[in-house]
């Protein structure tokens, strides 16, 4: 007696189990994330989290849910590969007046923001983000998948050295740890030992790939953005830490000699490259790695660079300036010598900011076919992704492809995107549908 309820009790479940796992979407014109046409009026079928039909015709499973795509564009979710999510403030409020948990708490915020903007994966390039990855693969919060890089890899003086002028190193003064990295934003590290260290304590708490400060930036307390930062060995270093672990190096960059320097050492994936030169985008081409530059720069309003203001005042403008220039000549090179090009925009500083992130699609437009940006932003950012390897902790289907064996990571638009970006930027309007691992996040149709 017994044993039969036990296995009607099996059976029951089982069946509830398909009943809530197998998902029909019919009815919609399918971007599959690398074609230039759309496939249309066919069905996709979910199971759990993964595609495992695209087609015509699909028999219907018997307790299926079924979803009226309404005719519209069915697409890949989107991914930002350049992003940090717990920088929702700037670096002197978090350092010195937020509450780590209240950062957290913005943290998470700002993974559900990038969701509901399409973005079904990010690659975090810096700071605490193990947390709200962790929370978000466990389904306790929404947000993208997450690849982090964990604490930005910086030189004394570097790009992500953010104390304060007065404060000492703590090599030298022998005090503790400094706030900032003890909460996992930076390790601030010189020569090859401390490189070591900070690589492998990044890979312990889980990073997928390593972020490395090669060179100033616009926002650099002390390094100039023509600086060159880490010696040939230091970048070796972090990069053979990276290989051992079947990963790699991202680095921020804008300068050409550090570009150079970066590649030469093995790094894979230059992030920024503003200031880069033909030099550099023949180095890229030849050692087959990656450029991830935000060009929505160019068109950003005066108040982007100086909040509250119609015009940027000459001193930063001086800065600016030449960056916006070079971020013309470094895509109009990029697009000559066809390098592979990631999406990737940095949208940070506050929450709401994420927004931001959609106007790098029209702004690539300048260069690429509304296909080619989309393409950028599913499947050739999920080759990028796949540069890490067996420390890829997305591994059950594909990402950036609409395909069987695909996760089930997609977006459903009124109108085609393919002939007009405006689709995916103006998403409030057109965005309907968002599905990430087979969950559905928000559905209009
Ligand atoms: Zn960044």
């Amino acid at each position: 007696m017994k044993k039969v309820s036990l296995i009607f009790l099996f059976a029951l479940l089982s069946f509830h189990a398909m009943s809530q796992n197998s998902i029909l979407i019919k009815n919609v014109n399918v971007w599959d994330g690398t074609s230039d046409k759309l496939n249309y009026n066919v069905s996709v079928l979910i199971e759990k989290n993964l595609i495992i039909d695209v087609a015509k015709q699909i028999d219907v499973p018997k307790d299926a849910t079924i979803i009226d795509g309404m005719g519209k564009t069915l697409i890949p979710g989107l991914s930002d590969v350049h992003v940090h999510l717990a920088l929702t403030m700037g670096m002197n409020e978090i350092r010195n007046e937020a509450d780590w948990m209240y950062t957290a708490v913005k943290a998470a915020k700002s993974a559900e923001n990038f969701l509901m903007l399409g973005f079904t994966t990010v690659r975090d390039l810096g700071g605490p983000a193990f947390g709200i990855k962790r929370a978000v693969d466990e389904g306790l919060i929404p947000g993208p998948r997450i690849y982090p890089s964990g604490a930005f890899i910086s030189q004394t003086s570097g790009h992500g050295d953010s104390r304060n002028r007065n404060e000492l190193s703590t090599y030298w003064s022998g005090t503790p740890m400094h706030p900032i990295d003890a909460l996992g934003w930076e390790f601030v590290v010189d020569g090859v030992p401390e490189v070591l260290k900070a690589s492998r304590e990044n890979l312990r708490k889980g990073a997928t790939q390593l972020k490395v400060m090669a060179g100033g930036g616009i926002a650099s307390q002390f390094g100039p953005i023509h600086s060159v930062q880490f010696t040939t060995e230091e970048l070796k270093a972090a990069v053979q830490v990276a290989a051992d672990w079947d990963t790699y190096v991202a680095v921020h960059i804008y300068n050409a000699k550090g570009a150079i320097r970066a590649l030469n050492a093995g790094v894979k994936c230059l992030d920024h490259g503003h200031l880069i030169n033909e030099e550099v985008v023949r180095l890229v081409k030849e050692k087959g790695a990656w450029l991830v530059p935000q060009t929505f720069w160019t068109t950003a309003p005066a108040s982007f660079w100086a909040p509250g203001m119609d015009s940027i005042p000459p001193k930063l403008n001086k800065k600016i300036k030449p960056v916006l220039e070079g971020t013309i000549k470094a895509m109009d090179l990029a697009k000559k010598y066809k390098i592979n090009i990631g999406f990737g925009t940095d949208a940070y500083g506050s929450l709401g900011f994420e927004e931001l992130a959609l106007s790098e699609f029209t702004a690539r437009t300048r260069w690429f076919t509304p296909q080619e940006v989309l393409k950028q932003a599913t499947s050739e950012n999920a080759r990028l992704l796949s540069l890490s390897g067996q420390s890829n902790p997305y591994t059950e289907g594909k990402l950036g492809l609409i395909k069987k064996g695909a996760y089930a990571d997609l977006l459903i638009y009124d109108g085609n995107p393919l002939k007009d970006i405006e689709v995916i930027v103006n998403y409030k309007k057109h965005l309907k549908f968002i599905m990430k691992d087979g969950k559905i996040y928000k559905n209009e149709l």
